[in-house]
């Protein structure tokens, strides 16, 4: 039996929210959309979401909500995926990178302080930086709220991983140190609506920009037209917006899924206390947890040690997929991908990236991993690496 890296868990609540929907009159656009909007904004202490079809919809949504367009420049990560740095090129900007801090992999904030202070000495200062909570640990966000203000850009979470984590003790979404945080409700993240994602914000104007975008560009409010309505059925478009809406049916798994969110945690913080146990004692780095955080655990990333073991990482990969362990790698640093080339980066400015991605492995951790599945993870790793 294969045992994957992540995936969903279903409820018989779960699947008895959906059939309501089926069953009711509004497939999209009924009230399940509002109602899940309203208990994630409670639920992480914000002030608005917005549901989106994905995450990377609610990414570039809030892009343009922040106003990045073709003159513009946006920072991110490189350890990410794609879609942290592609919802800048929507917009019509470049992207630049921040290398990780090497313990734990999220944006490293000495690297950003000092890639800023060129960027200022070269008038080339980023618009927008997309920090993302890598694993489901956040970042350093009071560091990189001052440098924000000092050096004048906004800031956009990028927390796919990290529902239900907790940054100095608020929930990860309170948009505390902010502009806008996105969430992914993709099946292998947190909690699921098959494919979703959300925007959070406190910022009504960023709200209502964001909302507008999300279905073409369209208002049915008369305070925003630019004449009286024609009649009862008029509406305008004011932008060109997109279709990135949410369905009701997807709603409501999310809504039903949200009152879970915690005891997934809870389940993923136990699963990753025994890899720690199990694998403290061998020559590998385990995930730091800094004492500020609280992690959603959406990974659990070991990092190969010995020279001998880092040369043979994909030897050590490929020994655990043929085993039926359906280990990955989060991620390859964006930089690499042949689109990004265009860019001509200097990848060997990027070290810790460069260390990471050689060395890095994600082991299968997901609510439902039985104890006796993660023994037979444990029990091949502690082989592969004495081969
Ligand atoms: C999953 C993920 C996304 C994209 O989410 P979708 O909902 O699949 O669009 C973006 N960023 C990160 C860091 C992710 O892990």
């Amino acid at each position: 039996m294969f045992i994957p890296y992540g995936r969903q868990t279903i409820s018989q609540k779960d699947i008895d929210a959906v059939c309501r929907v089926l069953k009711s009159d509004y497939l999209t656009q009924g009230d399940m959309t509002e109602r899940f909007e309203a208990a994630l904004a409670e639920y992480c202490r914000s002030q608005y979401a917005v549901l989106t079809n994905n995450a990377t919809a609610a990414l570039h949504l809030a892009c343009l909500a922040l106003g990045v367009s073709s003159e513009d420049i946006v920072w991110t990560t490189p350890i990410s995926f794609v879609a942290s740095a592609n919802c800048a090129l929507y917009c019509g900007a470049s992207v630049d990178f921040v290398d990780i801090d090497p313990n734990t992999y999220n944006m490293s904030v000495s690297a950003l302080k000092n890639k800023l202070i060129q960027a200022r000495e070269a008038n080339r200062l980023p618009k927008v930086v997309i920090p993302v909570h890598m694993t489901g640990q956040s970042c350093d966000m009071e560091s990189i709220h001052k440098l924000s203000q000092e050096f004048k850009f906004s800031i956009l979470e990028d927390a796919s991983h990290a529902i239900g984590g907790r940054y100095k003790d608020q929930p990860i979404g309170s948009c505390l140190y902010s502009d806008i945080v996105v969430f992914s409700f993709h099946p292998v993240k947190i909690i699921t609506t098959g494919e979703g994602g959300v925007a959070l914000t406190n910022n009504k104007t960023l709200e209502k920009k964001i909302r507008l975008m999300r279905s073409h560009g369209i208002t049915r409010n008369p305070e925003l037209m630019t004449k009286l309505p024609d009649g009862p059925w008029y509406y305008q478009q004011l932008r060109l917006g997109y279709n990135y809406r949410m369905t009701d049916i997807q709603a409501a798994l999310g809504f039903s899924q949200l009152s879970s969110v915690d005891i997934f945690v809870r389940r993923r913080h136990e699963l990753a206390k025994r890899y720690d146990d199990a694998l403290g004692s061998m020559a590998l780095k385990l995930p730091l947890q800094t004492s500020d955080t609280y992690s959603s655990y959406h990974l659990y990333v070991i990092r190969l040690c010995k020279n001998d073991d880092i040369s043979r990482q994909r030897e050590i990969f490929e020994y655990l997929i043929d085993n039926g362990v359906g280990v990955n790698l989060h991620y390859i640093p964006i930089y690499k991908q042949p689109y990004y080339s265009k860019f001509k980066l200097n990848q060997k400015a990027f070290v810790e990236s460069e260390a990471y991605y050689k060395s890095a492995i994600s082991l299968p951790i997901y609510p439902q991993l039985r104890e006796e599945q993660q023994d037979i993870v444990i029990d091949l790793i502690k082989k592969a690496l004495k081969h």
